[in-house]
């Protein structure tokens, strides 16, 4: 699967952008990725998102505040394996397998 890397870093900028404010959770959609992906992404968008009087915090890390397009980058450039990995994890919750991704 040549295209599979390439598939997560399309994942990784869609919590990215969900969790950034750059698009908002309930506008998000794809119609090429699977449904629990979708809602995968809007779950862990909304939970990265940590907005205390207008500037954003990584609850991951703890530093910013960050503007969106800041925190955007941040997620993307720091914390891109978690990012996949916490998708992953929230599309197998929506699943309901119990398989053991990690
Ligand atoms: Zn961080």
């Amino acid at each position: 699967m040549a295209r599979k890397g390439l598939f997560k870093w399309k994942i990784a900028v869609y919590v990215a952008r969900v969790a950034s404010g750059i698009t908002s959770p309930n506008d998000f959609n794809n119609k090429v990725l699977a449904r629990h992906i979708v809602e995968a992404i809007r779950n862990v968008g909304a939970q990265l998102r940590d907005e205390r009087m207008g500037s954003l915090i990584c609850p991951i890390c703890g530093k910013g505040p960050f503007t969106k397009r800041g925190y955007y980058l941040h997620l993307t450039r720091t914390h891109y394996y978690h990012l996949i990995n916490l998708v992953e994890a929230e599309s197998e919750r929506i699943l309901g397998v119990s398989k053991n991704i990690v």
